[in-house]
Parts: C-alpha cells; structure tokens; sequence
C-alpha cells in the first residue's frame, strides 16, 4: 500500500508541537510494516538552513486565480526510511516563522497552505502515484477540497484532526484567490459564521477522519469541545475514528538518549536524580534535590491550563517543592509566569523558549509533570513523562483520560495523579495527593516503575491505521 502524508511540519525538520512528533514517527512504524511512505512538507527557511543532503526532483507548476505559482520539489537524499520531500516556494516559506511572527499569523496563511496543498496534490498524481493521501489539521485540509472539485483527480483521502481548536478560518474572498468556487461559499460546505472555514471543507470532503484519541472523538461531537463545528462533525460521524497517538520509543528512550547528562532504565532509575543536579547548575539553580521536582513543558497556552496554575500559584510556592515551566505561547502569560521568576527564585525557574534539548533533560530529571489541560486531544508530553518515570498529574480530557489513571494505593495501580473539574483547586489537591505519595519513597517507585513499563509505543496504534488505510481503499 502506498500513502503519503501532505503535512505542515514534520519532527525533525520542523515542530512547533505534538503535530510534528506525530508525522515525524508514525510513517515510520508504518514503514516497518511495510507500507510505502511519503511524506511532502513545504521547505522553511528553518528547514534550508540545516544544509540537507538534496536532489532536484521536478517542478510543479499551479494556477490560482490566473496566477501562476511554481514550486520546486525536493528530496532528502539521507532519509531511507521513506521519501521526504520538501516543496520550495520562497516568496511564502522562506520567512522566520512556520505560521505566524511575533505570536501574529501570517495573513496570507491561506495562500501559503492552499497552494502547498494543490501543489502537493499535482505531485502524487504525476509522480508518486500514491493509494491514500493523509492530510493533517486545516493547513492541508485544502487537498481534500482540490480532490473532490477539480477534473482528474480521485485521490481516497483521510484527515486526521490533531486539535480542531485551529481551524484555518480566513475571509470570504480567500476562496476565489484559492480559485475555489463561489457555491463552497454556503453553509452545507465551508461557511462558518460569516467566514470560510479550510477544517470544516476538509472534514466534509474527506472520505475518513481520525482524531488523535478515542474520548476526543467523542468529545468534539459535543458543543463543549466542538468549538462550532460539532454539528458538521455529528453530522459525518460514521466516518470518524480516534486512534491514539504513540510516541517514538527509539527517540524518547532515557536509556539512549543523548540530551540528558545520564542514562538510566527501569532499574536504575534512581538516577534520574544526577540529571535533577546537572539540570540545576545548569540552570544555576539553587534547589535541593532531595525535594520533588514538578514541571510543565507546554505551549503558554489557555488549553492548558495555565489559569489553573497561576490561580494556586502562591499556594504552591508555600509548598515543600520546586516548579519548573518551558513554553512559549500568550504573551499575557508569559508576562505573569516571568513576574515570578524574580519572586519566587528559590523555588521556580520560568524558562521562556522552545527547547528541545533542554526539555529532554527536564523531563529526566522531574519528579511529576503537571498538565491540567481544558481540553487536550491526545497529549504526549504525559506519555514522554511516563517513559521518563516522571508522574503525571493531569485533567481528565481527551487523550489524557485515555492514558493516565489516578494511583490507587491500596490496590498499587495507576500510573498518575488525575482531576475533573477544571478548577485550581481541584489540581492542588492532586498536587497535594503527590507530595504525600513522593514521602512514601516505596510506593513512589512503583508508580515510577509502572509508568517505565507502560506501553504508549507506536507499535499498537499502527495497527490500527493500517485497518483504516485498508478500509478507505474498499471505500
Ligand atoms: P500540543 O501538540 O498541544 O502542543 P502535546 O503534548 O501533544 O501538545 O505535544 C507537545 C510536544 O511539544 C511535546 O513533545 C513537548 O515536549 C513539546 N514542547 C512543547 N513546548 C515546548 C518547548 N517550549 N520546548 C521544547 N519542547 C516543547
């Protein structure tokens, strides 16, 4: 079977968050299952600066709007376990940021991502000649809209929806300049409340959806989660599948891992302690190692929970532990969590960037990783935490629900600490529940040693899609 995945970022070439880790494995495992896998992404600046072993490949021309937009394709020579290719076009990619600058979109995100769309679409039917296309979140849901309406292709789609909070709206008149036409512009189709909705087109014109766990699956079909479109959803339900999200354990492994100061596994887990004391002189920190370490690695985001946090945040800072934050994200935020860095030195760090070594190292080093989310898809910082033997303290939403269970003592099982309502109080005394669990050193490792050897490997999961794939070629 051959499929390939048109995506607007792809670990590790370009992440800005859990989309990425997702396309940057799963055609991976799917490859060790023998399916034929490509994956086309649109070539960033961020991605030319790495100097990438590349060959030309072709020229894809399109026309929007009587505009005529060239694209050059190119492959990585070095990548063997699938066919990457990059679509340059440097009027719209070569630019600072992947969809914004400054936390400002950029307003001509519909034409950057439309016509990477269409172009991507112009390549498979000339030259990869794929089964499936696998498009992912509004930025790509363009292709499944060009599929349907345009003379000569009949490309069998799938969406996966990684968080339907990003919708891709735009103005009415981005349809024309995408040389869409006009009648998409009605409610049955992509009219959303005055404007066009790309996630809604893409959701009506693919022939399967999947969403990145079972209970937002469900969830999103409500009006709670379904920020607008759960009606569209409800509507195309018989399409709709949740397949959990894994994470890659050849990556995410703290027995090989390279970013942190030591390696360690089940059984040596007692050294997640020499990472804690590298982290602080690193970090020039002056914190006790014997006491628990909490963290969250997050986007500054209100999805997650930061509310929640800042509304106990002296109350936590009166507790017997340290707080560590790595995330970029609302400015409004990140001025408050900064605020506190000067406040509160001896017990917090605010660590205000995207990171990636470093969150490796914090996630080694950390007793507990909190992430009270208001919604959460699939989530897999509390996976990557699992791996880590650090214990996650989570809401209990969408994927979160799906992978973490609250540590029951009496019967020692459980992998986390877990809460309902979406209330700062609620997430103290979750707090609360660790600290007295991280005294009881006994019982800390079991926990610790549970969540080790949990299984959220991709290995499961890829089964599934294949059953998918399978499916929507019978379609
Ligand atoms: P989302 O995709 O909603 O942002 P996920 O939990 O699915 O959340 O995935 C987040 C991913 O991004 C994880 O791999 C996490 O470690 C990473 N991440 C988030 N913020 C940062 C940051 N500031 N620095 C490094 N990695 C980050």
């Amino acid at each position: 079977m051959k499929i390939t995945f048109v995506v607007s970022e792809s670990h590790p070439y370009i992440k800005t968050g859990g989309l990425g880790d997702v396309v940057g494995s799963l055609p991976k495992y799917l490859k060790k299952e023998n399916l034929d896998i490509s994956l086309i992404i649109p070539f960033y600046k961020k991605i030319k600066e790495k100097n990438l072993n590349l060959e030309y490949v072709t020229d894809i021309e399109i026309k929007l709007n009587e505009n005529f937009l060239n694209f050059k394709v190119l492959r990585e020579k070095d990548n063997n376990d699938f066919n990457i290719y990059f679509l340059e076009n440097d009027p719209l990619f070569l630019r600072d940021g992947i969809y914004n600058e400054n936390n400002i979109d950029y307003k001509d995100n519909h034409l950057r991502f439309g016509s990477f769309s269409l172009a991507s679409l112009k390549f498979v039917k000339d030259h990869i000649k794929s089964d499936i296309i696998h498009i992912h979140d509004w930025q790509t849901s363009f292709l499944s809209i060009y599929n349907k309406i345009l003379n000569g292709y009949n490309f069998k789609t799938i969406l996966t929806i990684h968080n339907l909070a990003y919708q891709g709206l735009f103005e009415k008149n981005s349809l024309n300049e995408l040389s869409f036409p006009d009648y998409l512009y009605s409610i049955e189709y992509l009219e959303f409340y005055g404007k066009v909705n790309f996630l809604k087109g893409g959701i009506i014109f693919s022939d399967i959806i999947t969403t990145v766990s079972p209970t937002y699956s469900k969830e999103i079909q409500k009006s709670e989660f379904g920020f607008g479109l759960d009606g569209v959803l409800k509507s195309n339900s018989y399409k709709i599948y949740g397949i959990l999200n894994g994470i890659d354990y050849d990556y995410w492994n703290p027995e090989k891992d390279s970013y942190i100061y030591k390696n360690y596994n089940t059984l040596t887990f007692s050294d997640k302690l020499i990472n804690k004391k590298f982290l602080y002189d690193e970090l020039s920190l002056n914190f006790d190692i014997n006491l628990p370490l909490y963290s969250m690695i997050t986007r500054i985001t209100d999805q997650k929970g930061i509310d929640l946090i800042l509304n106990i945040f002296e109350k936590l800072m009166n507790e017997n532990l340290y707080l560590i934050i790595l995330g970029t994200g609302d400015k409004n935020y990140e001025d408050i969590l900064n605020f506190y860095n000067e406040k509160y030195k001896d017990k917090y760090k605010f660590l205000n960037r995207f990171d990636e070594v470093l969150s490796h190292k914090i996630y080694a080093s950390s007793d507990f990783f909190i992430m009270p989310s208001k919604f959460e898809p699939c989530g897999l910082s509390q996976m990557i935490s699992l791996r880590y033997g650090t214990i996650p303290i989570v809401r209990s939403t969408g994927g979160l629900r799906d992978t973490i269970v609250e540590y029951n003592d009496r019967v020692n099982c459980g992998n986390g600490f877990v809460f309902y309502d979406y209330d700062g109080e609620d997430l103290y005394d979750a707090i609360k529940r660790s600290l007295i669990l991280y005294r009881d050193k006994e019982k800390l490792h079991k926990v610790i040693k549970i969540g080790m050897n949990s299984d959220f490997s991709w290995e499961r999961s890829v089964k599934e899609y294949i059953e998918i794939y399978k499916k929507l070629i019978l379609i």
